[in-house]
């Protein structure tokens, strides 16, 4: 079984002042299988950050499906906000909270009671087990990526989201977070990412779908997407 299955997804958002309306995704159908590392390859303004918003819940879509686990998210609003853990891209914390706090809240905002939450466990996972008591603004940007991603794992989802995850780090960072990627894929977790890195596709992912001006261009197994190129 597919852990996400997209068909047909169109979104237009609307125009602002002196733009028209904006046609992000043009028909877009594609699975994300269990158990993968899947890539969301394309230039800026493809329509990743969308596609992705749109299987996490948080922006809504013109038309077409998305089913978690072949569960439809518009008759099940709860789906996505379960199964799904998001990286975003932009790293907002309250400057003044510690990374210990940061991930009991988030605990607290899934309902997990203080005995079941694994913050201590989720601190070591991504190696800030010596930061654990420090304010946010302390850390360095990698230190709060590795945070995003402990926060987004909170409760557990079956399938992380990144959003890319790796724009503007260091090739120390970004090999740190691809670790960290391969780790909890190896421990069951899909992950599905987006990128406009083929390097970084390539060496994550196992298949890789190329997204264009909103529109699907390629979807294949890594080994023979990069045959072609
Ligand atoms: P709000 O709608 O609350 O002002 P935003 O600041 O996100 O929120 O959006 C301001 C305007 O800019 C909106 O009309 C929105 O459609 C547009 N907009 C927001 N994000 C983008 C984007 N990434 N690309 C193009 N236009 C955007
Ligand atoms: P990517 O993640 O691949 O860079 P996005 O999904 O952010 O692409 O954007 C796809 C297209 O939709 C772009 O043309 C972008 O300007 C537009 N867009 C994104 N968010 C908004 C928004 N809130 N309002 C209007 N247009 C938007």
């Amino acid at each position: 079984q597919a852990a996400i299955e997209i068909r047909d997804l169109v979104k237009e958002y609307a125009g602002s002042k002196g733009t028209g309306p904006k046609l992000a995704l043009k028909g877009v159908s594609f699975d994300v299988p269990q158990g993968s590392v899947f890539g969301l390859l394309g230039p800026n303004g493809a329509g990743k950050s969308t596609l992705i918003n749109i299987m996490a819940g948080l922006v809504n879509k013109t038309s077409g499906t998305v089913k978690i686990w072949g569960h439809d998210i518009d008759h099940d609003h709860r789906n996505a906000k379960l199964n799904i853990g998001i990286v975003p891209q932009e790293i907002v914390f309250d400057p003044f909270f510690t990374p210990f706090e940061v991930l009991e809240n988030q605990g607290g905002f899934y309902g997990i009671s203080k005995a079941l939450r694994r913050s201590e466990e989720l601190l070591k996972a991504v190696r800030l087990e010596d930061k654990r008591n420090a304010y946010a603004r302390t850390l360095s940007g990698g230190m709060k990526r590795r945070l995003l991603i402990a926060k987004a794992m909170v409760h557990s989802p079956p399938i992380l989201v990144l959003d890319e995850p790796t724009a503007g780090v260091d090739v120390e960072l970004r090999k740190q977070l691809w670790e960290l990627v391969g780790e909890l894929n190896a421990e069951g977790v899909t992950v599905v990412l987006t990128t406009h890195y083929l390097e970084e596709a390539e060496e994550l992912c196992e298949q890789i779908a190329i997204i264009n001006h909103g529109e699907l261009i390629a979807n294949k197994p890594t080994r023979e997407l990069v045959g072609m190129m």
